[in-house]
């Protein structure tokens, strides 16, 4: 559901028009208080509100490789504090693979599709060959992903590496409040600061917050990292229980992703997924871990979510050509 407009009562932020991407529907919803999380879209969302107010967004890219494990063949991370130009570069062991970032290019426009530049890679694949097992080469690369820091402008700064990763919170005249900066590590900081801003300005009832003691969805205690049904914590007994129903659904998407056709008939009935790339870049890592083994699962994934939301041999056409066009921005450019 994207927001497209603001709904105003005597200058005060009351409510969003927001439309159904998948419909084309428009819908109307009301609030106490809205508020503006958008990320690096932040802006256009204080534009709505009012046209005049000025960018509060510096957008800086960062890229990640990933590698096979053979280049960190251990249980340890490596981290550089302090490459050439200030940056801190990290190589992960993740999922039986190498994680590698990251860099930090200021942009003009954010996107949702971000581009990895060929410069970052040939960065990244530069530092990466002093410290790993054998130099990588943009050949062993399985798949390289952009992201976009929303990074709060700072006046005197020269480099967006150098802008605070702090969280910012501003209430416009219209009520309206955004929060932005900030990290992923910091969420649950970030909501109680909105939320306690939120208290104040729709009048809400004041109440602790319990954000500091509050399990994720799922948590289990004593889950293994290393085993790829540990994601799922309490509920990998609901996956195994779909296993039963088909004898395929135990079998793997593919020979090289460690994922089961189990997953992906949970994430459909139970995770909202709705397209392949639901399934294959958000409900699991497939994409981020090989990309090209993800494109050649892609056909077993649409007949999966054809099955389940009734959907025909037309439409898993469309989905396989959208899902490959986007996935090839996942492997090295040429
Ligand atoms: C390369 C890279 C490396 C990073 N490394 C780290 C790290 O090591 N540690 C760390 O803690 N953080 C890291 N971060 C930062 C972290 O990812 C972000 O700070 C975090 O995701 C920001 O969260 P957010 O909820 O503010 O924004 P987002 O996660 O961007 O969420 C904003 C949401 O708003 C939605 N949206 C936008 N416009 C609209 C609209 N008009 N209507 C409805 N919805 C809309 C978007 O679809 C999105 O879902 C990194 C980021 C990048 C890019």
């Amino acid at each position: 559901m994207k927001v497209i407009k603001l709904i105003k009562v005597k200058g005060l932020c009351v409510g969003v028009k927001a439309k159904d991407l998948e419909s084309g529907q428009v819908h109307t919803l009301k609030g106490k208080v809205i508020i503006n999380a958008t990320g690096i879209f932040t802006d256009s969302v204080r534009q709505m509100d009012d046209p005049k107010t000025k960018n509060i967004i510096a957008p800086s890219q960062g890229i990640h490789l990933v590698l096979p494990k053979k280049f960190l063949p251990s249980d340890t991370a490596i981290l550089v504090p302090h490459t050439e130009d200030g940056r801190v570069l990290f190589m992960v062991p993740w999922h039986n693979k190498v994680l590698l970032g990251t860099t930090d290019t200021p942009i003009t426009k954010p996107s949702l599709e971000p581009k990895p530049q060929k410069s970052e890679i040939r960065f990244l694949l530069k530092y990466a060959a002093q410290y790993l097992a054998k130099a990588p080469k943009e050949k062993d690369v399985l798949s390289v992903f952009a992201g976009i820091r929303p990074l709060i402008k700072a006046e005197h700064s020269e480099s967006t590496s150098s802008l605070s990763r702090d969280h910012t919170i501003i209430v416009a005249k219209s009520g309206l409040i955004t929060i932005a900066g900030g990290k992923w590590t910091t969420y649950r900081k970030m909501a109680e600061d909105v939320i306690g801003k939120a208290i104040i300005i729709g009048s809400l009832p004041d109440r602790p917050c319990i954000t500091k003691t509050l399990h994720l969805h799922g948590w289990k205690e004593g889950t293994i990292p290393s085993d790829p049904m540990s994601a799922y914590g309490s509920e990998a007994r609901f996956i195994k229980a779909i296993e039963k129903e088909k004898t395929e659904y135990k079998e793997l998407l593919h020979e090289r992703l460690p994922y089961k056709q189990s997953e992906v008939i949970w994430a459909i009935r139970k995770e909202m997924a709705r397209t392949i790339e639901d399934v294959l870049s958000r409900r699991t890592r497939a994409l981020l871990l090989d990309a090209k083994a993800s494109i050649e699962a892609a056909p077993l994934v649409a007949r999966l979510l054809a099955h389940e939301l009734k959907k025909s041999p037309s439409w898993i056409k469309k989905e396989v050509q959208e899902y490959t066009k986007i996935a090839s921005n996942y492997l090295i450019p040429k």
